[in-house]
């Protein structure tokens, strides 16, 4: 954690307090850690903490790997702590595992969780896998699942019987997503990652605290093809098929460039967004991402992605208050503050029900105000 010391000044010297955080002064006190750092705000102005939704909401982002076997009774106990009416599981798997998590559901809380199947790539490019996988899916969502969820390794590690990168555009999965056209579901789908990831990891990066504690992030240039090539994979296939209903995890990674997501979205009608893991982004441009919300209010649903309760306060915050400058609860994805949006409450019902209702099947309406 060494690259990005800095000098720390203590007392008095103006010289240091404009520059504190990059600049070293002479004569400050000891280097500090980037990471250390978290002077405490002085600024006094109203706070509203949100730790309960103001409407109960659908969380489309959700991952339970044990859905099958575990008591889902705790899980309802901090979802109703939230207001979290309905959970959607991303990660159904399928065949026999899935049937599994749709029966844990179906006996206990049948209301509360949506499950989606994923596709196994597993020999793909072998005769007849195409075929084998569309009627997987088809069996999958007769048995209870209401969606589909592409994981990033698709695009990333997914590889053919001959050992090439399957691309998110290959023609051998064409057939899925008219599939899942045909059937109603929505896919969603995550592709690449945060762009700065395949950037240089020096000064200027803005995931700079992401990838020195996640070293693991960090991808080189082509890794295993540049961010931009990953992204356009995507937005190709969604352009192939306008039948289907996409949601494009993490706001696409457009959260940062809201004016090239607006221009997207008006291309692919049939795209949606989740906010999953980039709601910092939001809650730094509060007025754009307000009139962002204002115009796109039908095409973007409430996500979180990791499953830690006491983070959803955040996501609350930004949608709902009008707060200035409270903290976000990770460093690394967010070394600035929040702000609120201040979002009217006609728009905060679509985007915490009313938009997944509409996209994704089989909810049960009645948990919802009209
Ligand atoms: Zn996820």
């Amino acid at each position: 954690m060494s690259t990005m010391k800095y000098m720390c000044k203590t007392a008095g010297l103006f010289c240091c307090a404009l520059s504190a955080v990059f600049f070293s002064c002479a004569q400050s006190g000891g280097k500090m850690d980037f990471e250390k750092y978290e002077p405490i705000s002085t600024l006094v102005v109203p706070e509203h903490p949100v730790k309960k939704a103001k409407y109960p909401f659908i969380d489309v982002h959700n991952h339970q790997w044990n859905m099958g076997s575990q008591d889902l009774g705790g899980l309802i106990t901090d979802m109703d702590r939230l207001n979290l009416a309905v959970m959607v599981n991303l990660s159904g798997g399928n065949g026999r595992s899935l049937d599994k998590m749709l029966e844990n559901v179906k006996a206990n809380y049948p209301k509360r969780f949506i499950v989606f199947a994923n596709i196994d790539f597993d020999g793909i490019g072998k005769e007849g896998w195409t075929e084998n996988a569309v009627k997987e899916l088809e069996r999958d969502v007769k048995q209870g699942a209401n969606g589909l969820k592409i994981f990033k390794d698709l695009g990333f590690s997914v590889k053919d019987n001959k050992g090439q990168r399957v691309t998110v555009d290959d023609p051998r999965l064409d057939a899925i997503w008219e599939k899942a056209g045909q059937l109603h579901i929505p896919v969603l789908i995550h592709t690449a990652d945060p762009k700065p990831f395949w950037d240089p990891v020096d000064e200027k990066n803005e995931r700079w605290l992401e990838i020195t504690t996640h070293p693991g992030r960090k991808r080189g240039p082509n890794d295993p093809a540049p961010w931009e090539t990953l992204i356009e994979e995507q937005h190709r296939m969604f352009k192939k098929h306008p039948n289907t209903t996409f949601i494009a995890a993490h706001f696409g990674w457009y959260a940062n460039d809201l004016s090239k997501l607006s221009s997207l979205l008006d291309e692919m009608p049939n795209v949606n967004v989740e906010f999953g893991a980039v709601i910092a982004e939001l809650g730094r441009q509060p007025k754009a991402a307000r009139k962002f919300f204002e115009r796109y209010q039908d095409r973007i649903l409430f996500g979180k992605d990791s499953w830690v309760p006491d983070e959803y306060a955040t996501y609350f915050r930004v949608l709902e208050t009008e707060d200035e400058y409270f903290p976000y609860h990770k460093k690394y994805h967010a070394f600035w503050r929040m702000y609120g949006m201040g979002l009217p409450n006609d728009i905060l019902k679509k985007v915490y029900y009313k938009n997944a209702l509409r996209i994704v099947p089989n909810i049960d309406a009645s948990l919802f105000p009209r």
